[in-house]
Formats: structure tokens, sequence, C-alpha cells
């Protein structure tokens, strides 16, 4: 019944369709508007043409900008390379193709120009493809020359009639991307023939974008995982009877977050497009994605917009975005919209790289197949929804093919370009106003600058922020002598606790200054990309009554927290005239300054500690459990104590890792344990592999060598402890259950998933891990395993999701996890408070350490074997019972003295609740004291957790555990709630879990026992 009904909602949709389309008017122009027909003089490719018309499934699947091929004598069509048309069924070219086809474009046609912009993790070619006419390509210098004068407009004095006599001359630059997103398969041929029609099509529509402007393509941006999906498309081909492999890997590190790493700039890909945009003095970034029918342009979403946006720009999404949607619905196009529902708050997708640096952000989803297959498709009633910004929805049952898909991309593309041409002069002004905008912050709505001082204490960390933001093009200065500048008053809504009368609590309290030594770091603000700098630096704040109910991504992301690295927001204009001095590369200061037999290095919890402990394998390196003085310089907690190294050899290993080592005079009398290099396993499952590509991308790059190893090897090998010391479970992500962990996809049904490399498949593994079936899981023998090795002495580090599975199956006694009831904290910046400063988990840190933390499970710790933890609420638990007095006051027994009431023992809410001596009267569940969980660090308290970003219910995890260290067995399971390692912005919260790898036979030193 059901089935019928839908069929027919599908031919009744299709049919009114039809008619509404046989009474369409032809596309109504405006005034000088050029009409999107083809040139009737230029010859069509009759072959081609036939094709595109046999693989569109509907005739409203189409334009007349794309449905048919103009032919060339000299050109070739992407026929020559593909076999077929773009958009054919059943063919998805690799990479290497697709490159093959634009160099023989570039070859053939005076208008095409091939860049090589960079390679990828893997070491693959990324592209970009310049299309214009042969004049524009000719004059690319002495056209870039100019578009950097309004990129800049510092070089021309800022001067309004300078810029317009160069807007008159300028043409500008529209960068197109295309799959970033590996299992959104069409851009590749889509952009092909694209490049084809605007290098050969004589249509005026047409060639004023060719003559007009220079459209820039980068055809596949992920490219090692193009090279994997098209690897599981030929195997789908070879074994059309079974289920493929689901895309466990795209790039070597990450999958769908490559379109979140544009803050962090931690991928190849993100610097490569970043450069290029960058580079090129490009005015858009159209980044192309499948997942939406059929045409989603979320150029512009839903609010909130971030913060940092220029409202020029929101002007432009929203001229460019309605005119897109105008321009295709006209053409009969169904299913074309904008605005959506995606929040616009992020700037960590790709496309922002324009929006943070002066540009327009721009982005499609349009529908793929996830593969080049022709499928009948169903939608979801909310996908072909009639809503206000979608008047003209989808269709509820299509068949889809690869083809369709291409029609609406370079549909889409070829309005945009056309019409962006149209306004380019309005576009290049605008361009420049907002580099004007950005380089006169200081002055209008600030700040003027971001000091990072030179005596930060993590060097190491600082120099990395910094370098992040010169990916980012931001110019850094350093001040060349010392400099103070006055700090604003904080508002407090409270009056004042120190007035001592009314008139004085009147009076704001005088602001403060601050000196910053010699040599501190000015992120000036009258700079042309000012904006991406104070969006990195600066606070987010998403209000828990924000009409947006579903943050679409993180909502906090402020880099110096997350890098634990002091940043000062100057508002103080006099900032700016501090003398200063450009600094093209960063170098924290390094090196060794003395001659010794011993040496000595703070631990200030900087990542580079551990990198500097693989790197000398043959030195013997302890760490002090005590803070200590030597030389009338202060060692904290954790410092290095090197012996059998030269004071040479010390400094070669030291000197690029910004770390600085001071000759003691003999080993200092705190006690001291070795720190030694442990033998590490990362584990991954094959259910998604992406939030553990973050930790592996951050251990790689610090060089500290790991076994890669799965969930099935984890299962097969019962002694552990011979190969590991250290076995890291990051985060499977998905909020992935216990379950799905231990068994994995279901595999009592259907076929072996292999992920290996054979001859249709030569791409899959790459530097990655293989298995001849992805669907097993850890399984009840991985468990046993995992809890063997604890058992043994081995270390588990576990985190959000994986934590959750660690207490799930019993690793870690007297720690539980609550259910949220209204907590919502999607990915913000959180307090946390160091509670025990003697674990060697903590060493270095300071009191307050901010975290990324996304919903991250809520412990509560348990003296008692078995039971579940509770909120303890102290005195409310245990307040007096009914009687006489006040609420302080003792009761009273008629006709007996009273009795003494004895003191019930106090627990904060991460402590381990004390036991009473009823509580331990013949408990064999009471945990000894040396066996309960010890917490390093916990959540601030309600009003001081957040930072940045959205928290909502946060009094549900205030004050609770959030790294916790539980011995079990000769080893220990250390659990954590934040997400220490995550998208390369969260440099400042690594060391818990390295010091976690290098203290791993000593993690009880320091310890305090409970007495009972
Ligand atoms: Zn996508």
């Amino acid at each position: 019944m059901i089935r019928n009904d839908k069929a027919s909602v599908y031919i009744l949709g299709s049919l009114a369709l039809l008619l509404f389309l046989s009474v369409a008017p032809a596309a109504a122009l405006g005034d000088g508007e050029t009409a999107p027909t083809r040139d009737a003089k230029q010859p069509v490719d009759d072959v081609y043409t036939a094709k595109i018309k046999k693989y569109t499934t509907q005739p409203f699947f189409t334009s007349p900008l794309v449905d048919y091929l103009p032919a060339s004598k000299n050109v070739p069509t992407p026929e020559a390379v593909l076999g077929d048309v773009a958009g054919a069924p059943g063919i998805l070219p690799y990479a290497e193709d697709v490159y093959k086809y634009m160099r023989l474009l570039e070859k053939a046609s005076p208008c095409v120009k091939v860049f090589s912009i960079g390679k990828t993790e893997e070491g693959r070619e990324m592209i970009a493809v310049a299309v214009s006419s042969p004049e524009n390509l000719k004059n690319l210098e002495e056209n870039r020359a100019r578009l950097a004068k309004l990129a800049d407009p510092r070089t021309i004095k800022l001067d309004d009639e300078e810029a317009d006599r160069i807007v008159a001359q300028a043409v500008p630059v529209y960068y197109i991307t295309g799959t970033i997103h590996s299992p959104e398969t069409g851009a590749p041929t889509a952009l092909m023939e694209l490049a084809y029609r605007l290098a050969v099509d004589e249509s005026p529509y047409i060639r004023e974008i060719r003559d007009g402007m220079i459209t820039l393509i980068t055809p596949v941006v992920e490219v090692d995982g193009r090279d994997r999906m098209v690897d599981i498309y030929r195997w789908h081909l070879s074994h059309p009877k079974d289920f493929y492999p689901p895309l466990i890997y795209w790039g070597k590190y990450v999958a769908h977050d490559n379109n979140r790493d544009a803050m962090g700039v931690t991928l190849k890909l993100t610097e490569n497009v970043l450069n290029t945009y960058v580079g090129w003095k490009a005015q858009v970034l159209h980044d192309l994605h499948e997942s939406v029918p059929y045409l989603y342009d979320n150029t512009a979403g839903d609010g909130p917009f971030n913060a940092w946006v220029d409202p020029i720009l929101t002007d432009e999404w929203e001229m460019i975005g309605w005119r897109n949607v105008s321009d295709m619905t006209k053409f009969g196009m169904p299913g074309v919209f904008t605005h959506g529902v995606f929040d616009t708050w992020s700037p960590g997708y790709l496309m922002f790289i324009a929006a943070m640096h002066n540009g327009i952000s721009r982005l499609y989803e349009t529908f793929g197949n996830g593969g080049a297959d022709t499928l009948p498709r169903t939608l979801d009633p909310e996908e072909y929804a009639r809503t206000w910004y979608r008047q003209n929805p989808p269709l509820p049952k299509v068949l889809w093919s690869q083809r369709d898909n291409n029609n609406y991309e370079q549909t889409g593309l070829l309005t945009s370009l056309h019409y962006f041409n149209e306004n380019k002069r309005l576009f290049l002004k605008n361009s420049y106003l907002k580099a004007k905008r950005s380089v006169t912050k200081p002055g209008a709505e600030g700040p003027a600058a971001y000091v990072l001082p030179s005596d930060d204490p993590r060097a190491s960390s600082e120099a990395e922020l910094l370098r992040v933001l010169q990916k980012q093009a931001v110019e850094i200065s350093r001040a060349t002598a010392a400099f103070t500048v006055t700090l604003p008053v904080k508002k407090s809504a409270k009056p004042r606790k120190d007035a001592k009368d009314a008139k004085e609590k009147d009076t704001p309290p005088a602001p403060t200054t601050r000196e910053f030594p010699a040599g501190s770091y000015i992120v000036r603000m009258d700079q042309p990309y000012s904006r991406i700098a104070d969006a990195l630096l600066d606070y987010q704040y998403w209000s828990p009554d924000d009409p947006q109910k579903t943050p679409y991504d993180d909502t906090g992301w402020t880099f110096g927290e997350l890098f634990g690295v002091q940043v000062t927001r100057v508002t103080d204009p006099k900032v700016l005239d501090v003398a200063i001095e450009r600094v093209k590369e960063i170098h924290a200061p390094a090196g060794v300054s003395g001659d010794g037999t011993i040496y000595a290095i703070n631990n200030n919890a900087e990542p580079a500690l551990a990198t500097l402990r693989y790197k000398l394998h043959d030195t013997s390196i302890e760490a002090a459990e005590e803070p200590f003085e030597s030389g009338g310089k202060k060692f904290s907690r954790g410092s290095f104590l090197l012996r059998n190294v030269t004071r040479s050899q010390l400094n070669d290993a030291i000197s690029d890792l910004g770390l600085q080592a001071t000759p003691v005079s003999a080993m200092p009398s705190v006690k001291t344990h070795p720190v030694r290099a442990a033998r590490v396993a990362l584990v991954h499952t094959w259910l998604s592999t992406q939030a553990e590509g973050w930790w592996r991308i951050a251990f790689d790059n610090l060089s500290i060598p790991y076994d890669y190893i799965s969930t099935q090897v984890v299962a097969k090998t019962s002694d552990l402890n011979a190969k590991y010391d250290v076995i890291l479970f990051p985060p499977v992500g998905f909020f992935s259950s216990p379950t799905a962990i231990i068994n994995g996809l279901p595999s009592a049904w259907g076929n072996p998933l292999p992920w290996k490399n054979t001859p249709e498949t030569p791409n899959l593994v790459g530097k990655n891990d293989s298995t001849d079936d992805m669907r097993p899981g850890l399984g009840w023998e991985g468990v046993a395993n995992l809890q063997n090795f604890v058992a043994k002495g081995g270390v588990l580090l576990t985190a959000t999701d994986t934590s959750r599975f660690a207490l799930s199956i019993g690793l870690a006694d007297g720690v539980s996890v609550g259910n949220a009831q209204k907590m919502k904290i999607v990915g913000s910046v959180v307090g946390t408070r160091l509670v025990d400063a003697a674990s060697p988990i903590a060493y270095g840190y300071d009191e307050k350490l901010s975290a990324y933390c996304d919903n991250g499970p809520i412990f509560s710790l348990s003296s008692v074997s078995g039971a579940r933890g509770f909120r303890r609420l102290g005195g409310e638990m245990h307040s007096r019972p009914t009687g006489r007095g006040t609420a302080d006051d003792q009761d009273f027994t008629i006709g007996r003295p009273g009795a003494e009431v004895p003191e019930e023992p106090k627990a904060e809410i991460w402590e381990n609740p004390l036991l009473t001596d009823e509580q331990l009267h013949n408990n064999f569940r009471a945990i000894p004291p040396a066996n309960r969980a010890r917490v390093i660090f916990r959540y601030a308290d309600g009003k001081e957790l957040l930072i940045s970003g959205l928290v909502e219910g946060g009094e549900e995890i205030a004050q609770h555990a959030a790294v916790v260290d539980v011995p079990t067995g000769n080893g220990h399971v250390v659990l954590f709630s934040i997400n220490p390692v995550y998208r390369g912005e969260t440099r400042g919260t690594y060391s818990l879990v390295l010091n976690t790898i290098l203290n791993f036979d000593n993690l009880n030193a320091g310890r305090k026992l409970a007495e009972k």
C-alpha cells in the first residue's frame, strides 16, 4: 500500500512538473543581460550531445547551458580521457585521469593553463586550472599585481579613487574546488566539461565569462581519498552483487573533517588551497559537495552567522545565492534552493578561507549517488517538503544519474560565473572595501592588536600558534623594546566587593596596565587579513537562547586557550605605536645555556618534551617528582634531568624543538623516576578512523613513534604486554556505543568487506591499515586481551566514547558515567581545574586548563566497587532531621542529655566519597584507597565552565572529573571526558596524553592515599 501511494505521488509530481514546464515562459532577462543561449553559428558535437540527453533522466534535469556540447576542431572533449561523456554511468576517473585531461586542454587551447599547487600527505599532486581568454592568461602577473593592491589597501594608502581605477582594469578570479569529500564523486567530471565549455563555447554568455574573468579550478581537493573512492567503485563494478566496503579512510588522516581544517590548517589540502586562494588574490572560493537534493546553495545558510564576517559579505551571499536560485528556477530546474538549515558560525569549512580573507565563500550541495550508478532515489519528507526558502522542492522519488548531478553542478556554476562577471566591478570593489575595513579595524570595532608575550613559558606552543597564523597569511611582528598597554576594565554585573561605601560602589574600577617584555609578538589588526587572526584568537559566545538549536559544528575554538598559551586582546591603540620588526620565521628560544654533566629542562607541558624523549633514545632522562631550584632557576614537577649527553648533542636535539636546557651542578635532592620511551600502540576500529586520525597526525608531527593497529589485531594478540607499554584508544567518533566497538559491523549476513590492495583497488591501503574483512569488531577475545594487558601492568588511555567503552566492560572500577538530562556542550572550549598536581599526567600544567569538550561523558566516582557514583550535594543530602531549633542546631530528646552526632565525611563532587566505619564494616566491595580512581583534572565550577562556545545545562558536568587515572590490576586505565587531541587545535592538552606515555611505569608517583 505504502509503496503504491509513493509511486503515485511520484508520477503525479512528474506530470505536474511537465505541465508547468510546458507553459513556463522563456527566461526573462534584465536590461543589457546576455541570454543563456548557444551560438547558433558554432557547430555542436552531435554524438556527445546525444549522450548527454541519453544520460539525463528527465528533461527538466538540465538547462540550455549544458544540454549540448559545442564542437571544436582541435580541443579534445572529456570523452578523450573518459571514453564517454562527463557524468556517464559507470565512469569515475582517478585524479590522474582528470589531470591528464586538463593538461590535454592546456595543450590544445590557449585559454587553459594548469598549475601544480602542492602535494598531499601521500605525495599525490594537487592542481589548479585557470581558464580565461588568451590575453588574460598572458597578463596573469600584471593582473595579479593589480589584485594584490586591492587585497592590501595599504599599498595604495587606502585611496578609494585609486582603488576605483584598479577595479576598472582588474580581472577577477573565481576559484572552484571539487570533491573534497571523497564519497561525493560527481565534481571532477563536471569540472572537466566545465573547463572545456569555458575554453571552447562561442556563445556570448560563455564568451563574456571567458573574457571577463579568470575561472580557477581545483577539480580534486582530496586527491588521496578520490583515488581510494575510485578503487571502491571499480571493486563494486566487478562485484555487482556484493556489498562494497564503506570508505573508511579518505585522506591519510581524516575523512569528512577535511572540511573542518580551515582554522588549524593541519592538512596539506587546506594549506594548498589556502595558498592558491591567497596567492591568486581570488575573490571567490566555491566548494562543491553532494549530499542534498538537487542543488542546495548554502553560500548563506541559517544563523547565527560567524561574528567576524563582514556585513558586506553577508549581503554578497544573499545576492549571489538568491540570484542563483532564481536563474535556475527560470530554467525550470526543480529542487534548487538556498538558506536551508546549515548555520554559518564556524570558520572551519574550506570555503571559509574566502570568508576570512576578504573574499566570498560559497558551497553547493548537489545530489550525488556516491559513485556513477544511475539509481532510483527516494527522499525523506523533510527533503521534499516545500518551505519558504525551498518553494520548488525536489521530487519525492526520481531516477537519478551522475549526469543529472553534473548538469546541476555545471548550470549552477555557469550562471554564477556569469552573474559574477556582470557585477564584477561591484564585487572587486567590495573585496577592496572588505580588505580596507580589515586594515582600519583598530579604529573601528577593534581590537588594535593581540599580544603574545616573549616570556610565555610555553614558547614552543606559542611558536606553533603563530605558525598557524602565518599559514593563514597573517603578518606577525615583534616589539623591539618593552612596552606597556592599558587594558580595558572588565565590566562586572555585581557591585564591587572591596567597595567601602555606596559612593565607591558606583565608581568603576581603574583600568589596569600591562607591560610586555621586548621581543613580544604583536599581531596587529591594521592588516588586510586581520579578520582571520581576530576570529581565531577571540572568544566565542553561543547563547543557550539562540533560536538555532542544532549547531552544525563546533561552537567555540579560541586558539590561545586551546594551545595553552597567553594571548592578550589589546584595544589600546598605543600598541600600534610600539617599535616593531616583521617576523619571517618563528623561532622559539631554544638551546643549551652552558656546559655540564647534568642538564635540566623545565616542564611546562610542552609536547616537544615527548619528541625529545624519543629523539634521544640512548640518553638517560629522569623526571623530578617535586619542584626544585638550581642556580636560582625554578623547575616545576616533571622537569627533565638528562645525563650521558654532550652539550652539542643536546643542543642539536632541542634547538628546533623550542626547548631550553640548563646545566645543573648536581642531581636535585627531590625524588626522581626514569622517563622512558614507551612502546605505544594506537588502536582504531573499522567503524570510523577520523577522530583517531587527528591523534595520528599530531603524533606524526611530533615524531612520536607508535604501532597503528585495529581492534581486530587487539583481538588476535593474546600478549599485548609483550609488545606495548601503552595502548591509546582514541575516540571512535559519532558517540560510538560499546557494543558497536565489540561487535563491529554486522557479519551474520552479506559478504566480507575487504580493505586491501588488489589489482582493482591499488590505492586503498596507502600507508594505513588493511584487513580481509572490515566487519569483525574487537570481539570478546579483544576485550579479554585488553583486560589482561591492564591487569599485567599495561596502561590503557581512552577518551570520550572509548572511555564509556572501557567503563562498560568493567576496566575501571569506581568510575561510572551519568546520563545528561539538559546538558548541551557542542564542541566548546571549557575550563578545567588541576586536582592532583603530583600526578605525572599533570606535569607542567597550571591550576587552570582550557579543553575541548563535546558533551563529554559525565564521570562520577565511587569508593564502592560496582556502585554507581552519584552527585553528592554535601550538606543537602545529610541535612539534620526534623526537630527542635534552627537548621544548624542539634535536636534533643526529652528526659536525657543530648548525644554527640559524629561528623559526616565530606567529599567534593569530583572526589571519591569517603567511607564511614559503618560503610566499611565487612564491605568486600569497598575499594581500598590505593585502588581508587585518582582525579587529575576536573571540570570547573558551573560559572567558570564556559570559555568559548555553547554551554547549556553545564551544572550537570561542572566539577565532575575530566581526566581520571584508575589503577586496575598492575596497570592503569586513564580516562578522558574531554578530547585532548582534536583537529590540530588543542595543543594545550596534548601533554596530558604524552605525560601518560612518558611516565607509564610511574603513574602512581606522588599519590596521596585516603586514610580509609
Ligand atoms: Zn560534503
